[in-house]
Order: structure tokens, then C-alpha cells, then sequence
């Protein structure tokens, strides 16, 4: 009995899953509200079965209405975010909290009523508020928190385990139930003195809960999650790799300051963050160096290679530079075949054998990787002696790039030699 009993729990969460994602799924069709109105008339059946109707599984007692909906209602909050974004999110969220509480209110003015029966054998029974109104009330504070946690965790912990979504999904759903099995039972156990096993075989359904809609969310998304077409081979990777909307906006942020070829920073970033840099490194007194490194003869290379061979080499470039960045470098690509190093508490000498360091490392790795050697040539000036201001080291560097270039390319500049 235990055991069938179980089965119409898998078979209820599937449905409930089924449906419910096949209206968030349709949002774009049909509208959101119509998942919302769904999700907010199962909370009637979800309040209705947890005060009246449960049942025996094989670890205890529990109630369909917080194993299956309770837990199916957070999932879907946590799925409504993800899918679209705190705003949204919210609107569900604060609507049920506002609706119980009208619920609440109305009961206590309909109580007053004189009834009459008039369907045989049916007694109005609004009294029961009276032992539930503290419980709704309680539950209904609950669940808004419960809402809100789940969120703000599956955020938190996706700094720890990346966009592994199971993983998240897991995390979030445990402990988040289990915050509000404990709340719920307490407030149980004062109001009805219900025993303990109450509290243990609810927690245990609801882990089991979160297990399978886990399990449901990833078929889910493996074969029907596509927001153009049903049944695509989604690699599997991806499916564990699950945005929340503001993380992907973070990432379009990330994206939009690098430079698409070689992605490092680009200029609009030089420009932006650059004095900035150099102010607080002169304010605390120690020297700034600022390379400007060019490729030598890059319009020869795109020539008798192609364009897309000189993208080539830009993007192996990048790569090395970037490689071999220290902390307090920043590298920008500032033009078509330039960059633009700037090293905090990096000394003029210190610079100069930097700067030849990665002059010689372009060449070497160039000739292993590339169809002929590839050079850099590099001007670079330093704060405090060449100047304050990120305009005037742009400018001596630039200077002496020129006289690199002059001197025969592949070379560094430096103070000392421009003199
Ligand atoms: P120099 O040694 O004097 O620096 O000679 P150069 O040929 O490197 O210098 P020049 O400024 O004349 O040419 C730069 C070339 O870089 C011209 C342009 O077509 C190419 N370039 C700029 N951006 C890109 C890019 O994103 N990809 C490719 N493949 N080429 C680019
Ligand atoms: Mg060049
Ligand atoms: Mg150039």
C-alpha cells in the first residue's frame, strides 16, 4: 500500500511538472500570466490537502500538498526565475502572499454571517479558521521567505559550484525545505502538538521531492528545452550550464568591454579605467610603466597570408601577453595591431627588461607556432619621470615606439635610449 502510495506521488509530481513547465514554456505564446494563475489556484489544493489529507509512505506520514505542490510551487518560483528575472520572479511571489492575506481577512468578516444550509448534510465550516488562521498566516510568512531564500541561495551558491544547475537545484531545494519543514512543524507542534515523526517523514518526502524534480528539471532540459524547437540534441554539458537571467546579463557585460577577436580588454576599458589606475599608483607614490607594443610589418603578414591568418597571429599575441601578465597588469588592445600594458609599482628598469622579456617570447613562440617569425617592437615610458597624466605616457611611449621602429624593429625603447 505504501508503495502505491508513493507511485501516485511520482505520478501527481510528474503532471504537475508536465503542465507547469509546458506553460512556462508557452509564456511567449500565451502570456506569463497564464502560468501565474495556474501556479496560484494549485496553492488552494496544495492548503487545502496539507490541513486534511495524508497518507502513508513507507518512512512515515505525509501530505501530497507539501511533498508534491509545495515543493513542485518553490521549483517553479526558483525555474520562473531563471528563465526570466527578479522582476518577474517577484511579481508570483508577492501575489500569493498578498492573496493569503486577503484570504484571512475575508474569512474574518464571512464568519459573521448568520448561514443558511440549503444543500442537505453540507455545514458551512468556517470555524476551522480559528484553529488554522494562525497556521495560514504563518505558513503564508513561510513561504514568501522560503521564496526569496531559494532565489537569493541559488545566486549565492553559483559563485561554488558554477552553472552546474542539478547541482544548484539540490542544494537550494534541500535547504531550503528543510528550513521550512522545521518552521512549519514548530509551529504545528505549539498549535496541535503534533509528534515528531510528523516532522521526520515530511522532511524525508520533501527531499525526495526535491531528488525528483531535479531529476524531471534535467530530462526536462535535455530533450524538450529549446526555446525554438522541441527534441534538439542538446549537448549534455550544456544542460548542467543553466544562466539565471542576471547572469547572463553579466556576461553580455563582460563580453561587451572585450574585444572579440583576442578578448581582452578593449580601448573604451584603456580609456576608462586607465587614469584611474595611474592616479591611485601616484597618489601612493610608486611608479607606473606603460608599454605600447605594436606588431612589426602586420600588414605584410595580412597581405601574404589573408586576413584571417593575421587574425591568426593577433589572437596568438594576445595570448601571450596575456599569459604573461602579472598582478597589476592591464592589457588592452588599443588599435588594429597594438596593445597597451600598464604595470603597477613597476619601475622604469624594471620595465625595460619586462618589456624585452615579451619582445623575445613573441618571437620564439612565433616561429614554433606561426607560417614565419613574428616580432613586436615596444615603446614605454614610466610614472612618475615621463609625466602624470595617462595622455602624456601615452605620448613618450608612442614616441619611442616610433623610434623602435625607425632602429630597425623588433626592439624595445625606453627612456634611456630616447634621451
Ligand atoms: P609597422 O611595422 O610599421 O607597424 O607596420 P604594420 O604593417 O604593422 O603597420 P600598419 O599600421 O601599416 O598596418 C597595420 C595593419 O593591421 C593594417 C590593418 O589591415 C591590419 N589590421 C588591423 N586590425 C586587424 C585585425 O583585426 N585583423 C587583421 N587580420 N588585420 C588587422
Ligand atoms: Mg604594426
Ligand atoms: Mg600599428
Amino acid at each position: 500500500m505504501a508503495i502505491f502510495n508513493a507511485l501516485l506521488l511520482l505520478a501527481q509530481a510528474a503532471v504537475y511538472f508536465a503542465v507547469m513547465m509546458a506553460l512556462l514554456r508557452a509564456r511567449r505564446v500565451v502570456g506569463i500570466g497564464v502560468f501565474m494563475c495556474a501556479l496560484g489556484v494549485m496553492h488552494f489544493l496544495e492548503t487545502y490537502l496539507a490541513s486534511v489529507f495524508y497518507i502513508e509512505l513507507p518512512f512515515g506520514i505525509v501530505s501530497p500538498g507539501s511533498t508534491v505542490l509545495f515543493s513542485g510551487k518553490l521549483l517553479m518560483f526558483l525555474l520562473l526565475y531563471i528563465r526570466e528575472d527578479a522582476l518577474v520572479a517577484r511579481q508570483p511571489i508577492y501575489g500569493l502572499l498578498i492573496g493569503n492575506f486577503l484570504i484571512v481577512a475575508l474569512v474574518m468578516i464571512l464568519r459573521n454571517h448568520e448561514t443558511i444550509v440549503v444543500t442537505g448534510g453540507r455545514n458551512p465550516d468556517i470555524a476551522f479558521v480559528d484553529e488554522m488562521g494562525l497556521l495560514m498566516v504563518w505558513g503564508t510568512l513561510l513561504l514568501f521567505i522560503d521564496a526569496i531564500a531559494i532565489i537569493v541561495l541559488y545566486e549565492r551558491i553559483g559563485k561554488w559550484v558554477g552553472g552546474n544547475l542539478a547541482l544548484r537545484f539540490l542544494i537550494c531545494g534541500a535547504l531550503v525545505l528543510t528550513f521550512d519543514q522545521a518552521g512549519f512543524f514548530l509551529a504545528l507542534h505549539y498549535v496541535s502538538g503534533a509528534p515528531w515523526h510528523v516532522f521526520i517523514g515530511g522532511w524525508v518526502a520533501k527531499m525526495v521531492a526535491t531528488v525528483v524534480y531535479t531529476g524531471l528539471l534535467v530530462a526536462y532540459l535535455k530533450y524538450f528545452d529549446n526555446e525554438d524547437s522541441w527534441l534538439t540534441n542538446r549537448p549534455f554539458r550544456d544542460v548542467f550550464q543553466e544562466l539565471t537571467f542576471r547572469e547572463r546579463y553579466q556576461n553580455l557585460l563582460e563580453a561587451s568591454i572585450r574585444d572579440h577577436l583576442t578578448g581582452i580588454l578593449d580601448r573604451s576599458q584603456y580609456d576608462e579605467k586607465g587614469p584611474g589606475i595611474l592616479a591611485r599608483n601616484l597618489k601612493e607614490n610608486l611608479p607606473l610603466s606603460l608599454l605600447v607594443i605594436d606588431i612589426d610589418h602586420f600588414k605584410l603578414i595580412n597581405d601574404r597570408y589573408g586576413h584571417q591568418a593575421g587574425d591568426e597571429v593577433l589572437k596568438l599575441i594576445a595570448r601571450l601577453l596575456t599569459e604573461n601578465q602579472r598582478a597589476g597588469d592591464h592589457l588592452y588592445r588599443v588599435g588594429g595591431e597594438e596593445f597597451v600594458l600598464m604595470c603597477e609599482r613597476l619601475p622604469v628598469e624594471g620595465a625595460i627588461s619586462m618589456a624585452d622579456r615579451l619582445r623575445k617570447m613573441v618571437e620564439r613562440f612565433s616561429k614554433v607556432y606561426l607560417p614565419e617569425k613574428v616580432t613586436i617592437s615596444i615603446g614605454l615610458s614610466s610614472a612618475p619621470e615621463d609625466g602624470r597624466t595617462l595622455e602624456a605616457l601615452f605620448k613618450r611611449a608612442d614616441l619611442r615606439l616610433y623610434e623602435a621602429k625607425k632602429g630597425g624593429r623588433n626592439q624595445v625603447c625606453g627612456p634611456s635610449r630616447s634621451a
